[in-house]
């Protein structure tokens, strides 16, 4: 009887891995497409509407730094750009996607923190960023303590929104939004006094040319958010392909290519390279 069951469990699992080795595979890699050529492909998850991190383009491209890192990992886990599904993550929607499969891994201004790390594993980190905020050009806006009781605008599932009411701003009229394009529509007609988020996206908001003269960043390093890259919970050996990978990104200079040619015209001054495994606290 016991045996009996045990088979049918097998059949069972074994009918699971059937179905889902035909649906292109469940963790977002590595399958095999039909039809045009075959080949290998594999789906990342980036932000689209962060200038300078991850965005997509009006002409269909993507462009960014994390875009930058990701498009380097790939090519060392043996895939290039042909091979790459672009997937939009939005910060709510992270650990969700790789927990479902959605996608190998997840590049998108994805901050490692002790929670986080509870539902999905992190390589890197490859960047340390600031929490900041953007205000009006002439706000008078300059610290943490004034915005309480002012409108601020973050992003649902980001550290951002999470450090404002648990830490530095707590009466502060907080609305969250699905990605911090919104936010930037709502400071922009004053439904909000200001937004919040890392240093390194507000400055690449205030740089677009539609924008230009019309905000300012704070320039208060509120927190540390050391960039990670977010894979499933347990793959550990694609974590360490993919720490191999951001090794020799800032060994071969391309990481410092890529910061160059992605931060630059924001005029936001990064940090230098972390090292593996190092979280600045
Ligand atoms: N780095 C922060 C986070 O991972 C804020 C940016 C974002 O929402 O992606 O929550």
């Amino acid at each position: 009887m016991k045996l009996r069951k045990v088979t049918a469990a097998s059949a069972a699992v074994f009918a699971l891995a059937l179905t889902a080795t035909a649906c292109g595979g469940d963790d977002g890699g590595d399958s095999s497409s039909s039809g045009s050529g075959g080949g290998k492909k594999i789906k990342i998850g980036i932000k689209y509407d962060q200038p300078g991190l991850g965005l997509k383009e009006p002409d269909g491209s993507f462009s960014g730094f994390d875009v930058d890192v990701a498009r380097y990992v790939a090519k060392e886990l043996g895939y290039n750009e042909d091979q790459i599904e672009w997937v939009e993550t939005k910060s709510a929607d992270r650990e969700n996607a790789l927990a479902r499969g959605d996608v190998k891994f997840i590049a998108a201004t994805y901050s490692i923190t002790d929670e986080r790390k509870e539902k999905v594993d992190f390589a890197g980190p490859y960047l340390l960023a600031h929490q900041d905020l953007l205000v009006k050009k002439d706000s008078d806006i300059t610290e943490a303590t004034d915005l309480n009781d002012k409108k601020l605008c973050s992003v649902t599932g980001s550290t951002s929104a999470q450090n404002v009411k648990k830490d530095f701003a707590p009466k502060a009229q907080l609305t969250q939004r699905g990605g911090y394009s919104e936010c930037l529509s709502a400071l922009q007609s004053g439904a909000v006094d200001a937004l919040t988020t890392d240093d390194s996206i507000l400055a690449g908001y205030a740089a677009q040319d539609q924008y230009k003269g019309q905000f300012k960043l704070a320039g208060l390093k509120l927190s540390n958010e050391n960039y990670g890259i977010g894979v499933k919970k347990g793959d550990t050996e694609t974590v360490n392909k993919i720490n191999a990978a951001l090794e020799k990104m800032v060994k071969d200079g391309a990481w410092e290519k890529a910061v160059e040619e992605n931060f630059g015209p924001a005029d936001y001054k990064y940090e230098p390279a972390p090292k593996i495994g190092q979280i600045v606290q």
